[in-house]
């Protein structure tokens, strides 16, 4: 059966993905002559950046999160449709959810990342991811259960594969989890745990390279690594975890450390949609598009974002980083092309590299510009009005400002809430 979206004679476009990418887009093609049906499996959009902040109980959910319906309710030609896709047919142009299926006359694949496991179904059965907002809060979960059961634990060696926490993955996710979680042990845990000796949580970064944030200029990497184990992070570089099994992490060289939970931010793969040629596919799932975007071999399908690999841009031959910057640009570069008269030609995509930033706990950050590269607390501070900037809604803007200034003042966290949800699969 047919989704229940009208045929209003207009071109019919179909986003899938309401984040940065498929947003931007939806958003610079209101009020414009197309029906746009943008579909995602949450009905709403999270900023991933902030994700860490959710599972170290620094912010609440929603204050990272916005109602897409809010987003559009003025714009008529704009429908949220709640679903998850799973399938694709180019051929009868139409996409197919559990519900029913969409035709479409040109389609938009903004379906971002998922967590990589490199294959190894171990690490996946046995680490914590955090891509989203409910693996986010499934980690704040077994963070603070940890803690909890660790306080009722007698036995040593048991207590220390509670309260030991390894992280895998030295990028900015890795390095930034890591500096929070080091905060919790020195601010938190004495207040709230009083039972857990602070000295006794060793909190591990792992990183398979010589050196952290290697999307980074050297510079930022090494001062990363000088503020993490300023605050006590053992950082481990050129290793890489190849095993856990719920008591103890294994390392590729043979060495081990004793810790029940892993937190996995070691990679990212794109997922691939059903009924696309298999060669559209390249590294890590991405698909191949043109400078505008357009899928090759496809002449209505285009890819923004995460997913979209655009091999012909000289300056970056193996594909655009995938950040928030990219898919934004991406997206308002194919708002543009869209919207133009038939007979005008479109713009191919060009990536404007802003600049990039990682925080380390409270005070100390890096930033690197195109020009300079700084750290400390001036970047800190650029850190934190970037991102409450980028925030959606000033609501959530103002509601994190007061979280932020709250914990900076109190050195606390007030949301160490363990809430389990009951059913977490998302729709059809
Ligand atoms: C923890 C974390 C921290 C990050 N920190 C930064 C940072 O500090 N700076 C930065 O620039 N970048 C950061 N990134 C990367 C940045 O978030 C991504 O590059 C960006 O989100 C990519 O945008 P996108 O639109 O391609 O995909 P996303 O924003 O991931 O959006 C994809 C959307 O598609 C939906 N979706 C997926 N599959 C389906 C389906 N089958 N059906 C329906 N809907 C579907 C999802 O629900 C989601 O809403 C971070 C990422 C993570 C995970």
């Amino acid at each position: 059966m047919a989704f229940n979206v009208p045929e209003t004679g207009q071109q019919r476009i179909v986003i899938i993905g309401a984040g940065f990418a498929g947003l931007k887009l939806a958003k610079s093609l209101r009020r414009s002559n197309f029906q746009v049906v943008l579909i995602d499996k949450n009905n709403y959009h999270q900023f991933q950046p902030l994700l860490y902040q959710v599972a170290m109980a620094g912010l609440e959910p929603s204050s990272i999160s916005f109602p897409l319906r809010k987003t559009f309710q003025k714009d008529k030609n704009v429908l949220i449709r709640y679903a998850k896709i799973n399938r694709i047919d180019p051929d009868q142009k139409r996409v197919y959810a559990d519900l029913g299926y969409l035709n479409y006359d040109m389609l938009v694949l903004a379906t971002g990342a998922t967590t990589n496991y490199y294959g190894n179904k171990e690490l996946q059965a046995k680490t914590l991811p955090m891509k989203s907002i409910s693996e986010a809060l499934q980690l704040r979960n077994e963070i603070l259960a940890d803690y909890e059961y660790a306080i009722s634990t007698r036995d040593y060696a048991a207590r220390q594969e509670l309260i030991d926490i390894v992280v895998v993955g030295g990028g900015a996710t890795g390095v930034e989890v890591a500096g929070a979680l080091a905060e919790m042990k020195k601010y938190v845990l004495p207040k709230d745990f009083r039972e857990i000796e602070a000295r006794e949580v060793d909190i591990y970064l792992v990183q398979s390279g010589d050196r952290l944030l290697p999307g980074m200029s050297n510079k930022s990497s090494i001062n990363a690594e000088k503020y993490l184990i300023d605050l006590g992070v053992h950082v481990i570089k050129n290793k890489r975890v190849g095993r856990c099994d719920g008591s103890w992490v294994y390392m590729n060289d043979g060495s081990k450390i004793p810790a029940a939970k892993v937190i996995w931010a070691a990679g990212i793969r794109c997922p691939k949609l059903e009924g696309l040629p298999e060669g559209a596919f390249a590294h890590n799932g991405r698909i191949s598009v043109d400078r505008f975007n357009r899928m090759k071999g496809q002449k209505d399908i285009y890819v923004l974002g995460d997913g979209a690999l655009v091999e012909q841009d000289q300056n970056y031959p193996r594909g655009h980083p995938q950040v928030a910057q990219v898919a934004i640009q991406m997206a308002k570069q194919l708002g543009k092309n869209l919207r133009k008269k038939t007979d005008e030609p479109w713009k191919p995509f060009t990536y404007k590299d802003l600049g990039s930033m990682a925080t380390i706990g409270r005070n100390r950050a890096v930033v690197d510009l195109p020009s300079v590269y700084f750290g400390g607390f001036f970047a800190w501070v650029i850190w934190l009005v970037v991102h409450l900037y980028s925030l959606l809604g000033v609501r959530n803007k103002l509601i994190v400002f007061i979280n932020w200034v709250w914990n900076y003042l109190t050195y606390d966290q007030s949301l160490r809430l363990i809430i389990n949800p009951k059913k977490d699969d998302g729709p059809g």
